[in-house]
């Protein structure tokens, strides 16, 4: 078994393609199943340059996702997926949208600290004002509080704080197991996420002292690119693949209707 559950589509308004192209890229690979994971909807106008609206959320993404669902039937499994924002002050909204719709699996995902949207390069000047420890210390509290919240069934990108090579000064470690407890108390997994390696910091999302840590948890792991563009789906799945056969007893959750189950990994054709 082969997936990708973590992409983008030209909906979001920083990516490229449809869904339809990126399921082709897919199926062109081999794999078993994709997964769109649109950046969700937000209330109040909240980081609307970044993601769909709810208006197209209702006339676009969904009908569009259940219509490819059915026209790749029996060729590769689409599933309907969501990434959410972890933003404390919005939970409920957002529990009540993932409530009314019927995905197969949701992100949650942490890209603001406060208001700083600290994953985008357009504010990477925060990080030389701020001490680079204590944003650790917040990333981390907050992908705590994000399983806290019992709302999502993947963490994405687990420690994207590190996204344009900065690192704290302090080993961070127990933190870090804190947030992985919450993570497997909350019986969610964690995404293998690729796209790290296109990012300045060059490395997979998570890091493999945390995988060490994962592993040790049993926290169980699926696989996703964050394809801003049909080309990524499954970019570096090789490597994405031996990590799981290294830390995650060589299974990869896969999502229907966010029921779970667990099933071996297949190494990509194309490795
Ligand atoms: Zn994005
Ligand atoms: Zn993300």
């Amino acid at each position: 078994m082969i997936v990708d559950y973590h992409t983008h589509t030209l909906l979001c308004k920083h990516a490229e393609g449809n869904a339809e192209d990126y399921i082709l890229r897919a199926l062109d690979l081999g794999f078993n199943e994709i997964g769109c994971s649109e950046h969700i909807p937000m209330p109040g106008g909240f980081d609307e340059k970044h993601r769909m609206s709810l208006g197209e959320y209702m006339s676009t993404y969904a009908p569009q996702i259940s219509h490819l669902r059915e026209q790749y039937k029996g060729r590769i499994n689409v599933r309907r997926g969501i990434e959410a924002d972890f933003f404390p002050g919005t939970e409920e909204w957002v529990r009540g949208f993932i409530a009314e719709n019927d995905f197969d699996y949701v992100i949650g995902s942490v890209h603001f600290l406060g208001t700083w949207g600290f994953d985008d390069v357009v504010f990477i000047h925060q990080y030389d004002e701020r001490d680079v420890d204590e944003v650790y210390e917040q990333y981390f509290r907050a992908v705590s509080r994000s399983a806290a919240s019992g709302l999502f069934d993947i963490i994405g990108h687990c420690d994207l704080v590190k996204k344009f090579g900065h690192r704290p000064t302090k080993n961070l470690r127990d933190l870090a197991w804190e947030a992985l407890k919450e993570i497997r108390k909350a019986g969610m997994c964690i995404e293998i996420n690729t796209s790290g390696l296109r990012k300045p910091v060059r490395e997979i999302y998570p890091s493999e002292s945390l995988l060490e840590m994962i592993h040790e948890l049993r926290i169980p792991l699926t696989l996703g690119s964050d394809a801003h563009a049909p080309g990524d789906v499954g970019k570096d799945f090789d490597r994405a693949v031996a990590l799981v056969e290294r830390f995650g007893g060589g299974k990869i959750a896969v999502f229907e209707r966010r029921q779970r189950s667990m099933l071996p990994v297949s190494r990509p054709a194309f490795a």
